[in-house]
């Protein structure tokens, strides 16, 4: 099943990145592995998945302790202050750095572990109530901030784009967000990564210029919670 899956996403892969006219080794799939149990990770890392992705600290630290080394862990999730101490010995990157409260948390821990985080910044893209991220008027204002927080390394972009039916309907908000990304790499700081896209709108967001996308369902399955 996961086998088959993996097939089926990475022909979508190619195909979007075709439009989008960049290779497809430039996107990195993230495998999003909320509610999925160690055994079926380890299947898709057998299977050549390198990142995973996990939005909630207590259920992902368990999970991580089974794997010794090799996949990369991503944190897409709100992230309480109080739980920086656990994220930041075990994820490579945190993709939801959604306000500058925790983004001091992230520098204070950092500069206790002698170590340089690597970050993205959360955008709230559909400006939804219900999601977390620093509106469009404060993202440049929080990353003028950050840049002075020297145990964070920002590495880019993050965004939910609010769901539609009709991926198509993401568009605008994925185009916007990469306008955004584009700009500021323009002016010269550091933007490596955009992550945007999920099951229901990745090809979508490759087409408007995402280079990770984080998939739970179209790998795994659905999700019961
Ligand atoms: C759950 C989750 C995903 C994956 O969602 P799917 O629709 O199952 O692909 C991606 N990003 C974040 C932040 C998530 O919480």
């Amino acid at each position: 099943m996961i086998r088959e899956n993996l097939e089926k996403i990475k022909k979508r892969l190619a195909l979007a990145a075709a439009k989008r006219g960049i290779p497809v080794t430039d996107i990195t799939l993230i495998a999003v592995t909320k509610t999925v149990p160690p055994d079926a990770i380890r299947e898709a890392w057998d299977l050549g998945v390198t990142d995973f992705g996990e939005n909630r600290v207590q259920e992902a630290l368990p999970k991580i302790k089974t794997f010794p080394r090799g996949p990369r862990w991503h944190f897409i999730g709100h992230l309480q202050t109080n739980k920086v101490k656990q994220v930041l010995p075990v994820f490579d990157l945190i993709h939801s750095v959604d306000s500058l409260k925790l983004a001091r948390a992230i520098q204070k821990e950092g500069e206790k572990l002698n170590k340089r985080v690597n970050v993205l910044v959360q955008v709230n893209i559909g400006a939804e109530e219900s999601k977390f991220g620093f509106s469009y008027e404060e993202v440049l204002p929080a990353l003028e901030e950050m840049a002075g927080f020297s145990a964070l390394k920002i590495l880019g972009l993050m965004g939910i784009a609010p769901f539609f039916p009709d991926p198509e309907h993401t568009r605008p908000y994925f185009r916007r967000l990469y306008r955004l990304f584009n700009d500021i790499k323009v002016a010269g700081a550091e933007m490596k990564y955009l992550s945007m896209g999920m099951t229901n709108d990745f090809e979508v967001a490759i087409e408007e210029g995402a280079n990770m996308v984080r998939l739970g369902t179209a790998l795994f399955g659905p999700r019961d919670s």
